[in-house]
């Protein structure tokens, strides 16, 4: 009775939520409503998560979820960061709770920001060479290298997705007492911690000391999961290989002449991006840049970054600083 209701449920969020979505976006569009990019991104979030939650309840294949996202991320840079993924979402939520209890988040160190940035490679090489050193220990022959990654012991693309698990999943029964049968509650990589380290006890204390480090720090710092996580660095590293260097059609883009470096920009990034304040004008290319496009939203200068798809601005700042823009 209870899952019926819900699947109910569901259906109006993502009904209500993409009608939000497509009334925002038109008023964004076709009245210049720059500051309302924030709504519009938490509804695309909430009817993201309905949709991936959904996905969950179905038996699909791991690669094609890999493989959707892996070309979003080839023809529009990490816009799945920024605008669908569960674990960015849960981060965005305890941003807001944090800005409600009017506690200011702190920042790290460019030098150590940028440190972390790095270790995004050495966690993703990591994830990847983990199962034939591991795996290749238990399982033969060797050679069986695609069991290995996709759905060996130490299943290297479970840990790659793992940001997209919700916060409750369709598997086991740990909320059978409350009528939800075969629901259970999740955390991002908490399977992962199961599968790697799978000792008694041990295995619950790290799920419980991985989840209240990983919420304390996003308390803290916005968005710090994504500084290093290896599923963003996968995504972006697409990009940055020169026979892909066509494929991105979504682009910020910056003018020099009408910047006046108030560093807005700056700090609004939740990854703090300096690139956008230091760059000489052009296409913003970074792998660390999430396109949230919240830049964008609080430049207070027009025109001065805009959202190019396919070469056409869809998106730009406007003087809001100015009374008469004043929302
Ligand atoms: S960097 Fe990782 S956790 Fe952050 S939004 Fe991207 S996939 Fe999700
Ligand atoms: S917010 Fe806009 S004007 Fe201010 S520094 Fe950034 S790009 Fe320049
Ligand atoms: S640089 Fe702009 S678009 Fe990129 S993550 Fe920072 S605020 Fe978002």
């Amino acid at each position: 009775m209870y899952e019926a209701l819900l699947g109910t449920i569901f259906a109006a969020i993502v009904a209500i939520g993409l009608a939000l979505a497509g009334v925002l976006i038109i008023t964004i569009w076709k009245k210049d409503r720059t500051r309302k990019l924030s709504y519009l991104r938490l509804f695309i979030q909430v009817v993201s998560l309905v949709g991936i939650f959904i996905s969950f309840t179905m038996a699909l294949w791991l690669v094609a979820f890999f493989l959707v996202i892996f070309a979003v991320t080839l023809f529009s840079g990490r816009f799945f960061c920024g605008w669908v993924c569960p674990f960015g979402f849960y981060m965005d939520l305890i941003a807001m709770l944090r800005k409600k209890l009017g506690i200011r988040y702190w920042t790290l160190s460019d030098r150590v920001n940028g440190a972390l940035n790095r270790l995004r490679y050495v966690i993703a090489a990591a994830i990847l060479v983990s199962p034939l050193l591991v795996g290749a220990l238990t399982i033969t022959p060797a050679s069986q290298i695609q069991f290995l990654f996709l759905r060996g012991p130490y299943h290297s693309l479970n840990l790659f997705l793992s940001p997209l698990e919700p916060l409750i999943v369709p598997w086991t029964g740990a909320l059978a007492n409350l009528g939800f049968v075969d629901w259970s509650f999740s955390y991002p990589y908490t399977r992962d911690i199961v599968y790697y380290i799978n000792i008694p006890v041990v295995t619950s204390v790290l799920i419980y000391i991985f989840i209240g480090l990983t919420l304390v720090s996003t308390f803290m710092y916005r968005r710090f999961w994504c500084r290093f996580c290896p599923t963003g660095i996968t995504l972006a590293a697409a990009n940055r290989f020169k026979a892909f260097k066509w494929a991105p059609v979504l682009h910020i883009n910056k003018t020099e002449e009408k910047c006046t470096k108030c560093g807005i920009c700056k700090r609004v990034c939740p990854v703090q991006v300096t690139e956008v304040y230091e760059q000489k004008g052009g296409d913003i290319k970074t792998s660390m840049c999430l396109n949230c496009m919240r830049c964008v939203e609080m430049c207070p200068y027009e025109d001065c970054l805009k959202v190019n798809l396919g070469g056409k601005t869809v998106f730009h700042s406007r003087n809001w600083l100015e009374p008469s823009n004043i929302e």
